[in-house]
């Protein structure tokens, strides 16, 4: 009876999915969706556990409790800076998972002298393949953006040529494999090419498109869980690994289009070499850029109306989201109207601004997307950059030769002033240099943001 229930459980855990996902689309609704995915989880978890196919509970519980407990430690422990590489870890492991899951169902196969029909052979190739790429591909990421291995992209003459013949070679394993899948020479081969394309696909791109890789690597994951469920049979498996696949594709084009890039440009582009060499594309800046402090801003604020405040990277590694806040319910009392611009790739992970600001309770109708918020800028008397840096470089607009050239930005400079709190003149993800910084109408304070805003804070009260 129980097993009978099984499918529509899956079908239970796979709508519970899609409604999750859906509800993931807004901060307001987000929370709740990760509540709803996780019961479809629990669901697909649970019917998989009653199947009668279940060896040993012994091993499982061993696995869960080990796996949980690494698990709730990472999550408690990383920083809100280093999500990307814990994603990056979470996607290899996944891959890992699937390639591990495959080869002991061949070995099934093997042992029992029985060949698989059908899709399977295929699905077995797919998942194993798929699996170990994702595997050493997000290892290499992981390692890039955790500084363990050279953030720069890896370059050497031939090498797409020695990637394309690997690929041949990966690709004549995989028809052997399929064509007779008891013998596991090719099998063992294939495993290994997978592994090694992983790492010689992911070391000739530069650090700075490492989160679009892992995007990338995310939806492989769910491709090779997708073709582990072909090979078990297993509907939960195939639904909930083509969401994974298919919405991290989706995720990839849409942080691809907002950097104006493809992917294939993402890819073996080596964007990370014009990146290592500090490269910006125009003449070097003459212009000295101009130091200010919190209590000269206060000033400027006393006669302002409008004021919209570009967060990027540096409010998240200063924490200072919850100063904004304060700032910003400051400045209300002042009769400042204050708006938030969310530039799609601020920060280093999609839709990192909003998070952080979520947490601090900024209402979600105050946190407007770039192509709405572009055309407000002229009529905004203060731009308040907090931590951002290349999501406002006009050379983005301009300069056919900057790296970045063709981003879509946040058009800060065309409002009345512009204030930029950040700590020095450095660069930023793309390693160029901001004209911003040097404009007239442009107010630099250096600082901690959060220290910076604080201050800001206290000035604008004392003026009262
Ligand atoms: P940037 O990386 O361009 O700049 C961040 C700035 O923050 C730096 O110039 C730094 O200057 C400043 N900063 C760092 N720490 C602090 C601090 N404690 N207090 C104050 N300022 C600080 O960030 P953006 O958000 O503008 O742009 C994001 C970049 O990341 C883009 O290039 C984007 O393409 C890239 N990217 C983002 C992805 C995403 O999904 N969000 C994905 C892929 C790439 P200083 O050291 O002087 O303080």
């Amino acid at each position: 009876m129980i097993q009978e229930i099984i499918p529509y459980a899956y079908l239970l855990a796979a709508v519970l999915l899609i409604v999750g996902m859906k509800n993931l689309g807004s901060p307001k609704t987000a929370p709740r969706g990760n509540q709803i995915a996780a019961t479809g989880m629990a669901v697909a978890i649970i019917a998989t556990l009653v199947m009668n196919e279940v060896v040993s509970f012994t091993v499982i519980i061993a696995g869960v409790v080990v796996g949980s407990a690494i698990g709730a430690v990472l999550a408690t422990r990383i920083q809100m800076t280093a999500m990307p590489q814990m994603v990056a870890l979470l996607n290899g492991f996944g891959g890992g998972a699937s390639a591990l899951v495959a080869t002991a169902e061949l070995l099934n196969y093997v042992r029992a002298d029985s060949e698989p029909t059908g899709i399977v052979p295929l699905a077995i190739v797919l998942g194993v393949l798929i699996g170990a790429i994702t595997f050493t591909g997000s290892l290499i990421a992981f390692g890039k953006l955790q500084e363990l291995v050279t953030g720069a992209a890896v370059t050497y003459p031939g090498q797409q040529i020695v990637n394309g013949l690997l690929a041949i070679t990966t690709i004549a394993l995989g028809v052997l494999v399929v064509m007779d899948p008891l013998v596991l020479g090719p099998y063992w081969g294939l495993i290994a090419m997978g592994l090694l394309l992983g790492v010689l696909l992911v070391i000739p791109i530069g650090g700075a498109d490492m989160p679009v890789v892992i995007s990338l690597l995310n939806s492989y994951s769910g491709l090779a869980a997708c073709a582990t469920g072909f090979v078990l049979g297993n509907a939960g498996l195939v639904i909930s690994g083509s969401l994974v696949g298919a919405s991290g594709i989706i995720l990839t084009k849409i942080m691809c289009d907002a950097m104006n890039r493809s992917l294939a440009n993402v890819l073996f582009g080596a964007f990370g070499a014009a990146e290592a060499s500090g490269g910006g594309g125009g003449g070097v800046e003459t212009r000295t850029a101009k130091g200010y402090t919190p209590e000269d801003a206060a000033v400027i604020f006393s006669n302002a109306r409008t004021c919209i405040v570009v967060p990027g990277y540096g409010m998240a590694v200063a924490q200072a989201q919850h100063a904004v806040r304060e700032l910003s319910d400051e400045l209300g009392t002042h009769g400042i109207r204050v708006k938030f611009a969310i530039h799609p790739v601020a920060g280093r992970m999609p839709g990192h601004m909003n998070v952080l600001l979520a947490e601090a309770d900024v209402p979600y109708e105050d946190l407007i997307e770039m192509e709405e918020i572009n055309s407000e800028f002229p009529e905004t008397d203060v731009a308040l950059v907090i931590g951002a840096n290349d999501v406002v470089n006009p050379d983005a607009r301009t300069d056919k030769g900057s790296p970045i050239y063709g981003m879509p930005i946040l058009d800060v400079d065309r409002s009345q002033h512009v204030f930029v709190i950040k700590r020095s003149m450095n660069p930023g993800f793309a390693g160029v240099q901001n004209p911003l910084f040097f404009n007239d109408n442009t107010m630099m304070i250096f600082g901690d943001a959060k220290g910076v805003v604080l201050k800001l804070v206290e000035a604008i009260r004392d003026l009262a």
